[in-house]
């Protein structure tokens, strides 16, 4: 039975599990190969959406998290695009730059403040 499901073109492990699970749950195996062959194809359908619905991040919930790591630490309204010198911390915009002495990250002193451009 198994032999011929396999030859039918499906993955031999699946036929494996399919009629370990069969005999598990009902105590018998498969009298009919169609029945047999119809159980692998679901499983199979089964597992491929199962795993790949855990690969998927939400694209939404990514480039809302993008989105927020590109703000302005401290207006949370305009993009960074200031990097401090020299402890290299992109945090803010160019507007809150402008009255910092330290960086709001480190608390490190400030000595140049880079505009960066983000492509
Ligand atoms: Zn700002
Ligand atoms: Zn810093």
């Amino acid at each position: 039975m198994a032999q011929k499901a396999i030859e039918a073109g499906l993955e031999p492990s699946v036929v494996e599990k399919t009629i370990l699970e069969k005999i598990s749950t009902t105590g018998s195996g498969y009298s009919d190969l169609e029945v047999l062959m119809d159980d692998c194809l679901n499983d199979t359908a089964k597992s491929d959406a199962a795993s790949s619905q855990s690969q998927d991040e939400d694209p939404l919930e990514k480039l809302w998290k993008l989105q927020r790591e590109k703000q302005c630490k401290i207006c949370m309204d305009r993009d960074i695009c200031i990097v401090f010198i020299p402890c290299g911390h992109l945090a803010t915009c160019k507007q809150c730059s402008e009255t910092l002495i330290k960086c709001p990250i480190c608390c490190g002193a400030i000595t140049q403040k880079l505009k960066t451009y983000i492509a």
